[in-house]
């Protein structure tokens, strides 16, 4: 019997999520040997056309990983859906929009214009930016476009499951194989983790107090951190609270906050505003004056709240002019 065919792709990411894919080490051999892996341009080298040669559907499950925010990017997921029977996006860019996502602070000239002109160590007098075509004595060049929005992949095609984390923890991976491999998959649109706060499987959680009051919000270099004690407690904005479990709080089993990569539990629409809410309601105090005073020691209000989630949030991006209601990229 012919094995089920899966394939793997990276969109706008880190590849920290293809590394999760190698943490599952000696594991690894059991996806293989389950499974045959068509497409992996990270490690295999496979072309686009192999893809394309598929019958629609052929393949079982593709993992995108990955946020999607150029031409190129949005032609291979458009691909990978028609061919596969299910898509999972995996990790937090590709289900809430991650760290590059945070770009839709600005548009694609403000990037462009930082990245390859204003940043001191870049030298581009006669500034040079990326062209979709270049007339070159070798012909023309062609490069993907860049959107203006950066989106999460459900909402550029449909999404069967979505695994979190940045990167999904290997526990998780493995779990959402053997469902799927075994057939014995939670409904579809489902978040493949539990939904529970983290928290509630953090070592640390007895010594978080009932009623937390905080009068000062301090970062991780300023303090000499206690091993053993809740980092909220501490002052540390550790968004714990809100944030699904998962990891096994692996942040804070190295003594950092969590900074929420494994996104909201269900039934929050939008991370960065539950998040907000939750440590503005931790604030120890009535006095406008100075709740303002200690909100302002949260220095990037915007990656601290939406680190991972501002595509997908209500405000999804910035600059008024370039919403684009799904329609302007
Ligand atoms: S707030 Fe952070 S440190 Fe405290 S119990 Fe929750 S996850 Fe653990
Ligand atoms: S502790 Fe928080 S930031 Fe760290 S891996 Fe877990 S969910 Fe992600």
């Amino acid at each position: 019997m012919s094995k089920p065919k899966v394939a793997f792709y990276w969109c706008a990411s880190c590849g920290g999520c293809e590394e999760a894919v190698l943490d599952l080490a000696e594991g690894i051999f059991d996806v293989v040997a389950a499974v045959d892996i068509v497409f992996w341009p990270v490690a295999l080298d496979f072309k686009r056309t192999d893809v394309e040669a598929l019958a629609d559907g052929e393949l079982a499950v593709s993992f995108i990983n990955g946020a999607v925010r150029s031409s190129e990017q949005y032609e291979m997921v458009e691909l990978l859906r028609k061919k596969s029977q299910a898509v999972i996006a995996f990790g937090s860019c590709a289900q809430l929009g991650g760290i590059p996502g945070l770009a839709n602070q600005f548009d694609r000239e403000a990037m462009f214009n930082t990245v390859y002109q204003d940043i001191p160590t870049v030298d581009n007098p006669e500034k040079v930016f990326p062209q979709p075509k270049t007339d070159t004595p070798q012909g023309i060049v062609t490069l993907p476009t860049m959107w203006d929005t950066v989106k999460t992949l459900d909402q550029v095609i449909e999404v069967d499951y979505f695994l979190p984390g940045c990167p999904p923890p290997v526990e998780l991976i493995k779990d959402a194989v053997g469902a799927i491999l075994s057939g014995e998959l939670p409904p579809k649109g489902s978040i493949l983790a539990p939904d529970i706060a983290l928290c509630e499987e953090c070592d640390r959680r007895d010594s978080k107090p009932e009623d937390l009051a905080i009068t000062e919000f301090k970062r991780p270099f300023q303090i000499d951190i206690d091993p053993e004690k809740c980092l909220l407690a501490q002052g540390l904005l550790c968004l714990g609270p809100v944030t699904r479990k998962g990891c096994g709080a692996a942040c804070v089993k190295g003594n950092m906050p969590c900074t929420g990569c494994m996104g909201p539990t269900d039934h929050v629409t939008d991370y960065g505003m539950k998040a907000l809410s939750a440590m503005a309601s931790l604030v120890d105090s009535n006095d406008d004056k100075e709740i303002a005073t200690i909100l302002d020691k949260v220095v990037d209000p915007v990656g601290t709240f939406y680190r991972y989630s501002l595509p997908a949030s209500l405000l999804h991006r910035f600059h008024e002019a370039n919403v684009d209601g799904g329609k302007k990229r």
